[in-house]
């Protein structure tokens, strides 16, 4: 049977960076083996709705570079691929189940459940809900005769339907990271099915949805597993056991220090960002993000993929080529993983290295533009090379580079005043004589020229580019070339007198 995984996002908020790593996963697998990956829109929550949420997720999911095969704007064999769309087959569904006694309808206003589990917490019940014990004092189609029901919903009363869940039973099953997993159903309550606004729970329509859509593998986080028992009795009563997806609960994305799970709060404490991208409309509004951070897509995915996975070697930087061909679900990890920006940024300085100076080249012209300076090709090139070790984020590129096209207007004070005596100024004196006398303005041959005047180079350096720090200084000498050199040193030299 060919793989269909899907991500079912509610449209209740900003895609959260760990579910990016969930719709990585899903994607990872689907292009693996050659299968579907499907973006379903679980809206059926109408209460909870946030417009903008779904255009966020596409946005991001078009930034990513992660494109589902099917779903709400790529169409597809199982349209609608919203939920809000597809109420009447729901509808259809529950019937059966009702009519099989596994779903029953339930008249309880929300003032008569508050009190059957103030009722039960007083008592010390352990599961203080609406379960298989309690619903036999509630107002429900078990406890009410038939022709009550019946006239009930005719007169109109808000009634929802409910699972009804067996009492005491073992519920096994193989999860694809946990293992075997046992749930007595005793914890269990029985869940809403349909609301009394006529819309199905998340359980149900999801249920109905991943049988419908033919899903194979459930590739979702651990908050879902305490759901899945509920899910199973579900593909039971609807007669679809044998057809059960694989479940893979992914193991939960922690803070730096391993404490608790990675929140928008924590992320914001240790000062990166939690989602995708930026946003500003109306009902949402995201001001930080990891595109305008100045993550390559690619990095991002990169480290993503490594938390909670790995390939069995020790290679860490792969494309998103890369990724596929390695991706199995037997190498996914049990256990919670820390959220290491600082690995992030290490991925994001491999990707932009592995792109080449000459790809960074078009970039920095633009960035250059910006400050009204204008840089050839060739140069560009040159520069994005020789501070290619030196760079985290793109925007990196030119301020590594700028010191290029402008002269240093003032100097470090503190490293003159550690530096700057008799002897280091004779030096850089010795050293700007020997340079003009150079014939060839070869990295090789001024090379010998430096070294034969030790204790100069952070005078020198600061000279030339107005920085403590940079890239290799005699490389820097080759690319501002005989005049600029020549300026930047006698100005110094000028103004140090
Ligand atoms: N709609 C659920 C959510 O918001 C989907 C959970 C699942 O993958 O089953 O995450």
């Amino acid at each position: 049977m060919a793989v269909h995984v899907r991500f079912a996002p509610s449209p209740t908020g900003a895609l959260h960076i760990g579910s990016v790593r969930t719709i990585l996963y899903n994607y990872l697998l689907a292009q693996k083996e050659k299968g579907r990956f499907i973006l379903r829109i679980e809206d059926t929550d109408q209460k909870r709705l946030v417009a903008s949420a779904e255009s966020y997720m596409l946005e991001s999911l078009r930034w990513l570079g992660i494109v589902p095969d099917e779903g709400p704007e790529q169409g597809g064999p199982f349209v609608p691929y919203k939920q809000s769309e597809r109420i009447a087959i729901y509808q259809q569904y529950i019937k059966p189940l009702l009519d099989a006694g596994h779903a029953y309808y339930a008249f309880d206003t929300p003032t008569e459940i508050e009190a059957m589990r103030e009722r039960l917490k007083a008592a010390k019940v352990a599961h203080p809900q609406y379960n298989a014990i309690s619903r036999a004092w509630m107002r429900n189609g078990l406890t009410m005769p038939a022709e009550q029901v019946e006239e009930w919903i005719a007169a109109g009363k808000p009634y929802v339907i409910r699972l009804k869940v067996t009492h005491k039973e073992l519920i096994r099953f193989q999860d694809g990271v946990r293992g075997w997993v046992k749930v007595d159903t005793s914890v269990l309550d029985d869940k809403v099915l349909m609301k009394s606004d006529g819309l199905p729970t998340y359980h149900f329509a999801s249920v109905v949805d991943d049988h419908l859509m033919k899903i194979t593998h459930v590739i979702r986080g651990e908050e879902w597993l305490p759901s899945t028992p509920i899910h199973i009795l579900l593909y039971r009563y609807l007669g679809w056991a044998d057809q059960m997806p694989q479940f893979i609960h992914l193991p939960l994305l922690l803070t730096p220090d391993g404490i608790g799970k990675l929140s928008k709060r924590h992320a914001d404490q240790y000062g990166f960002p939690a989602f995708p991208i930026t946003w500003n409309s109306r009902d949402l509004t995201i001001d930080k993000a990891f595109r305008e951070a100045g993550y390559l897509p690619e990095a991002l995915l990169n480290f993503l993929a490594l938390l909670g996975w790995n390939p069995g070697t020790n290679q860490e930087v792969f494309t998103k080529p890369a990724l596929i061909e390695a991706f199995s679900l037997e190498r996914l990890g049990k256990s919670g993983v820390k959220f290491d920006i600082a690995k992030a940024k290490w991925f994001n300085q491999q990707h932009i290295k592995q792109q080449g100076p000459t790809a960074w080249a078009s970039y920095f012209i633009t960035e250059a533009a910006k400050e009204s300076i204008t840089c050839n090709q060739e140069d560009a090139i040159a520069i994005c090379n020789l501070v290619k070790d030196r760079i985290t984020f793109p925007k990196d590129f030119w301020q590594e580079g700028r010191f290029f096209f402008f002269d240093p207007v003032d100097y470090d004070a503190e490293l003159i005043q550690k530096r700057w005596n008799n002897q280091t100024k004779e030096g850089m004196v010795a050293f700007t004589q020997s340079l003009t006398a150079l014939v060839e303005w070869k990295a090789h041959k001024i090379k010998p020229l430096l070294q034969a005047v030790p204790g100069i180079m952070p005078l020198l350096r600061m000279a030339l580019t107005g920085s403590t720090a940079g890239p290799d200084l005699i490389e820097i000498i080759v690319l501002l070339d005989r005049d600029r050199t020549h300026k930047r040193i006698t100005a110094f030299l000028e103004k140090k007198g």
